[in-house]
């Protein structure tokens, strides 16, 4: 709100439009749902996602309750020409669910999720985190495939993709996804599926987020032992080479229902570990074995024998726990800069290199992430949605993390050379949920969706032709 009590509002077509208290009065009666703008109290918190580096200031956040004040607000910012942009759980990396100066639909106070015990049919708002998918389906012994940190986004994750510790048994989020009800540019609210609008549905499913404000999904959930075999052995960096390359011949014979990920990163800094190891590089193989519980404790052996771990912090814990392992790792309000790569193969030379690599980081928060995929990830029809690159064995992200404003540069740029120096290893293609900033949305846009692209601007062209939602990536 500028000092004059109005608010000004950018408009898509460029300059913007200021609303006097009037108008804002006209707003309200026009929405419906609870408006939050600048000087209001709680606007800076509204305002705020997970990653400290964005400081955004939208015109006006709308806090919808329901599909109905979705389709007001869509109506409203359509008509007025303002920009938009939609909030789900708030972890985009660069932030994206903020428009600056436009109208935020914020759908975080939709968190509902309900069950159906007897199909595993799960349906969760759009506003939903993955804890509340978690905790909903853990009571009924069944799991829907999400990501790996609890506290982020539903939404997001399902519009990108979604990988996870079920990803390998039972494919990506979007291979689990089966339904979806959506607002469109038009303002029309619309239930589509396989079946019902095949390529909105195809296109939803991993092509970015700008194709309308879904304001619910469906997912198929998976039964899931009351407790799963979690592999977390940490291994000194000076092993890390060897252990990569143990982990690698393992990976061909390794079990679809193990999941893998193996870090470079520091040992946690808890007095209950080792106080010659707290802090130091390191490298963690984490592993989840989802198949029968009597079986996770050998399934999982293979991770924690690739060298002699320094600590083993291995589990067997309720899966719902899993979920949470990593929470405390990932702070709101840290910084952080992420770019991704897809790998054919982990030859000795990119290994050396990701471990070289690891030990320059700038900040011991930072690491370097090797995610198995293939299993249930590969085996999916390639063409049943707008994800890329699901051949790709490997993916590989440089998350950099650190805390002081004044190491920004130095992080960015860290990051940028990492991923320059590891492109010569690259199959191709770059993770669209793991999307550096706003600089990096032109590169992601190219790369991301490989021969799937041109499809997916033509379902774009279909549906938002004036591209109201401007989503992840840009389908111009
Ligand atoms: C700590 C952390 C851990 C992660 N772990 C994983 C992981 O294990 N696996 C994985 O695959 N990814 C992972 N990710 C990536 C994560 O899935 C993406 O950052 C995702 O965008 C987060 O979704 P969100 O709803 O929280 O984000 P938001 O920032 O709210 O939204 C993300 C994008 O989707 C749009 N959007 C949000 N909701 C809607 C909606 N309802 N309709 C239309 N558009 C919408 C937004 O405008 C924005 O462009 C992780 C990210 C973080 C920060």
């Amino acid at each position: 709100m500028g000092g004059d009590g109005k608010v000004h509002l950018g408009r898509r077509s460029g300059g913007e439009a200021i609303l006097s208290a009037q108008d804002q009065d006209a707003m309200r009666g026009t929405i419906g749902a609870r408006i939050i703008m600048p000087g209001d109290d709680d606007y800076d918190t509204a305002r705020m996602v997970w990653n400290g580096l964005i400081d955004k200031h939208p015109g006006v956040i709308v806090r919808c309750r329901s599909a109905a004040d979705v389709v007001s607000a869509v109506n409203f910012a359509r008509k007025n020409d303002f920009r938009v942009s939609v909030r789900g759980g708030g972890h985009n990396v660069a932030g994206r669910a903020i428009a600056e100066n436009g109208i935020v639909i914020d759908l975080s106070a939709m968190r509902g999720v309900i069950v159906d015990a007897k199909t595993g049919n799960v349906r969760a708002q759009a506003g939903a985190l993955l804890a509340d998918l978690d905790e909903a389906t853990h009571e009924h012994g069944l799991a829907v495939p999400a990501g790996v940190v609890s506290a982020t986004g539903v939404a997001g994750l399902t519009l990108g993709g979604g990988y996870g510790w079920l990803a390998r048994g039972y494919g990506l989020t979007i291979d689990n996804c089966i339904g979806a009800e959506i607002v469109t540019a038009d303002g029309a609210m619309q239930r589509v599926d396989r079946a019902t609008r095949p390529d909105l549905f195809w296109a939803l499913c991993g092509g970015g987020a700008s194709l309308g404000v879904v304001t619910s999904f469906e997912f198929q959930a998976h039964p899931i032992p009351p407790k799963v075999w979690f592999a977390m052995p940490i291994y000194a960096m000076d092993d890390a080479e060897a252990a990569l390359r143990n982990l690698r011949t393992f990976i061909p014979g390794a079990p679809d229902k193990l999941s893998i990920l193996a870090a470079l990163w520091s040992a946690p800094d808890d007095p209950a570990i080792d106080a010659a190891i707290r802090g130091q590089p390191a490298l963690y193989v984490l592993g989840c074995y989802s198949g029968r519980f009597d079986e996770g404790e050998k399934a999982i052996e293979p991770l924690r024998t690739l060298a002699e771990p320094q600590e083993d912090l291995s589990v067997a814990a309720p899966f719902v726990e899993v979920q949470k392992l990593l929470d405390n790792d990932y702070p709101d309000g840290r910084r952080y800069y992420w770019k991704s790569h897809h790998f054919g193969q982990l030859s000795d030379d990119c290994i050396d290199t990701m471990v070289a690599l690891a030990r320059e980081r700038p900040s011991a928060l930072s690491s370097l992430d090797l995610w198995v995929l293939g299993g249930q990830i590969a085996a999916a029809d390639p063409d049943a949605s707008a994800f890329a690159h699901r051949q790709a064995p490997l993916m590989l992200n440089i998350e950099s993390n650190w805390n002081a404003p004044a190491e920004d540069e130095h992080n960015i740029q860290w990051t940028r050379y990492a991923w320059e120096r590891l492109e010569r290893f690259s199959s191709g293609g770059m993770y669209v949920n793991f999307g550096g900033l706003d600089t990096d949305r032109e590169q992601l846009s190219r790369r991301a969706f490989g021969e799937h692209r041109e499809k997916l601007v033509k379902v774009k062209q279909k549906y938002d032709p004036d591209n109201l939602f401007e989503g992840t990536v840009s389908l111009r």
